[in-house]
């Protein structure tokens, strides 16, 4: 069993403040993320990303513009020695449509543990909204809860310690 940490997109990983971010110009990554997820991917935590898209359900963006940044992002990753299994996005919106992968439902987490082995009691979620936390507990990960676009390494720091 492999153990992991997921982390939220948006106000975690890159700049949270505007309302959709689809556009390479736009994507900003927060600071100290790069050495941050590299503490974890050298103390054997598989990353995934969990990010809820709906601006695609709504139109104002496509899953091309998602998969090309997502691309991107991974790519500035692997340049800093980290690796990001897989991203998982859920394109729906609740105003349009009901899903079980949506957060603060857990059904993108859900996939991941089943698909890479993941021990949840070993793991854990990174994220700034409230919804992270529920979906994140709902999986059965410790969930933490960072304020938007703040550095995440004290937390990285503070899990492979084991002091979390
Ligand atoms: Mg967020
Ligand atoms: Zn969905």
């Amino acid at each position: 069993m492999n153990k992991a940490v997921f982390l939220d997109r948006d106000g975690v990983i890159n700049n949270g403040d505007l309302y959709y971010t689809y556009r390479l110009e736009d994507f900003h990554f927060n600071p100290d993320v790069f050495e941050a997820l590299q503490l974890l991917s050298q103390n054997g935590y598989l990353l995934i990303i969990i990010t809820n898209q709906g601006g695609i359900a709504k139109g104002e963006y496509t899953k091309a513009d998602v998969d090309e940044i997502h691309n991107w992002m991974k790519a500035q990753i692997a340049n800093h020695n980290a690796t990001i299994e897989e991203v998982y996005y859920c394109p729906h919106h609740d105003s349009l449509e009901a899903c079980l992968c949506r957060k603060p439902e857990s059904g993108m987490i859900e996939k991941a543990i089943a698909r890479f082995e993941i021990d949840p009691q070993r793991s854990f979620f990174i994220g700034d909204g409230e919804r992270d936390i529920k979906a994140g507990e709902k999986a059965g990960l410790r969930s933490i809860k960072t304020n938007k676009n703040q550095s995440i390494l004290s937390i990285c720091q503070s899990i492979v310690e084991g002091k979390i």
